[in-house]
């Protein structure tokens, strides 16, 4: 119903951002290997997101923006095996509450389908030719939330977060071709051809890609790898540590500080390096139902993951600066 969706959405859909969020999510489950991201107005007009990835039949493309309707679980034992980014089922029917959603999809074998919803209403349905993937707009974001759409901030604001976002899920991503545009300028587009550095180069530049030192750890429980900076490369801020868990890129401020534990002899006071952490682990060992927006994670046995980043930083860092 209408209420409950539009409740959720104040949970799901906090700005742009977030949805560009839903949306690629959706798309990387969808196994795609190719994700355009085009936005107007830093999304508050229009979010166009397409994809190569493997379609919806005319029934699953109506029956996504019901409340609940997920693919990705079916009991309550695949709830904590989670290999998806989405399983929880509201992230579109949140959206297409507070939007105008216009879907193209195709899942190659039948026809591909056209679906128009307005307020979370499915407004026009018909076959439409479309090659196997889905393309799909949100539009006139927060039209029917004049509270929430006053609340959003200038352009550029939006426009940073959704940058930062795409930054993140390219780089959890290496294997994945992105391109995100507002309007039609290009603001980052990646190779998706695997290699996790090239990527970082691709958005940080040489002189940062260069100067990232590879590290590697490992005990029964987690593997550690990634790459951070040398102290002669840093920023102010902390906003350049990526956390990545099984692919989900989340925010962890005790294993930003176990990166930042294990540099802590090399680091000027007031400096973060920039960094990504790769954790890969059994899903049984996390929790990602934290909070709908997925965004935190708990972990088993965390400060044994903690002790297994500082030494691999640690060790890394040292023989780079000998
Ligand atoms: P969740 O991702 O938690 O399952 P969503 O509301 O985000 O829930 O999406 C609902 C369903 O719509 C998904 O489970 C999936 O089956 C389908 N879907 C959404 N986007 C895509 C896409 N880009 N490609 C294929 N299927 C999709
Ligand atoms: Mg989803």
């Amino acid at each position: 119903d209408t209420l409950s969706n539009k409740i959720a959405a104040g949970e799901v859909v906090e700005r742009p951002a977030s949805i560009v969020k839903e949306l690629v999510e959706n798309s990387i489950d969808a196994e795609s290997t190719v994700i355009e991201i085009a936005l107007e107005e830093a999304g508050l007009t229009s979010i166009r997101v397409t994809d190569n990835g493997k379609g919806m039949s005319a029934r699953d493309a109506v029956v996504a923006f019901e409340r609940h309707a997920t693919s990705k679980i079916s009991n309550e034992h695949d709830l904590f095996r989670i290999r998806t980014l989405g399983f929880r089922g509201e992230a579109l029917a949140s959206i297409a509450s507070v939007s105008k959603v216009s879907l193209w999809t195709s899942d190659g074998e039948t026809e591909g389908t056209e679906v128009q919803i307005e307020g979370g209403m499915v407004v026009k349905q018909s076959n439409a030719a479309y090659r196997k993937g889905t393309d799909m707009t949100v539009a006139q974001l927060f039209y029917n939330t004049p509270a929430r759409l006053k609340y959003m901030k200038t352009i550029q604001t939006e426009l940073g977060h959704t940058i930062d976002l795409v930054n993140r899920l390219a780089i959890s991503h290496p294997h994945i071709s992105f391109k995100l545009m507002h309007h039609s300028q290009v603001l980052l587009q990646t190779a998706g051809k695997g290699d996790q550095r090239r990527v970082l180069h691709d958005i940080y530049g040489t002189a940062v890609a260069k100067k990232m030192v590879p590290f590697h750890g490992e005990n029964a429980d987690f593997k550690v790898s990634g790459f951070v900076t040398l102290p002669e490369m840093t920023r102010a801020s902390k906003n350049y540590m990526t956390l990545i868990v099984n692919g989900r890129w989340v925010k962890s401020y005790a294993a930003n500080q176990a990166v930042l534990d294990g540099l802590h002899t090399y680091l000027p006071i007031g400096r973060f390096p920039i960094s990504v952490v790769n954790v890969e682990t059994d899903p049984f060992l996390t929790d990602v139902n934290v909070h709908p927006s997925k965004q935190h994670i708990r972990l088993s046995k965390e400060a044994d993951l903690f002790a297994l980043i500082k030494t691999a930083v640690h060790e890394a860092v040292k023989k780079a600066i000998i």
